[in-house]
């Protein structure tokens, strides 16, 4: 997708560095962090959203996890905990159309509380 802004960074043609990259996965960090860790782990194919997965999307998906757990080790967040979060949707608070997991580390997460009132 040529107007995709993560797709222009896996390949190479964004302003952000990449952390990681394979054959399937790339990771960069967010340019606007909400933690000290905030990192993207993204397909290389684009996929608009969990909407648009597939069945054959599945190792994939599944490899995006693994490699989220090493970037964490990497970050040093891995026995401090960290939050894997992959917003979808409007309601959902997604902003860019290219499935992402977003892994935030190196503060105090609060816990998914609230109220429906
Ligand atoms: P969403 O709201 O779709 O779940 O998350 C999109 C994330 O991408 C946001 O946290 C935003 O800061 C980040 N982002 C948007 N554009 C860019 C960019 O050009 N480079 C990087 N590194 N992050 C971006
Ligand atoms: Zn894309």
């Amino acid at each position: 997708m040529s107007d995709c802004i993560f797709c222009k960074i896996i390949a190479g043609r964004g302003s952000s560095q990449l952390l990681y990259q394979d054959e399937l996965v790339s990771g960069f960090r967010d340019h606007h962090p909400v933690a000290p860790v905030h990192v993207l782990v993204v397909p290389n194919k684009h996929i608009a959203s969990v909407n648009d997965l597939t069945s054959e999307d599945e190792a994939l998906m599944g490899h995006l996890v693994t490699v989220a757990r090493e970037l964490a080790r990497q970050e040093g967040v891995d026995r401090s905990g960290y939050r894997l979060v992959v917003n979808t949707g409007p309601q959902g608070g997604q902003r860019v159309y290219h499935i992402h997991l977003h892994l935030l580390g190196g503060r105090q997460m609060q816990a998914l509380v609230g109220s429906m009132d």
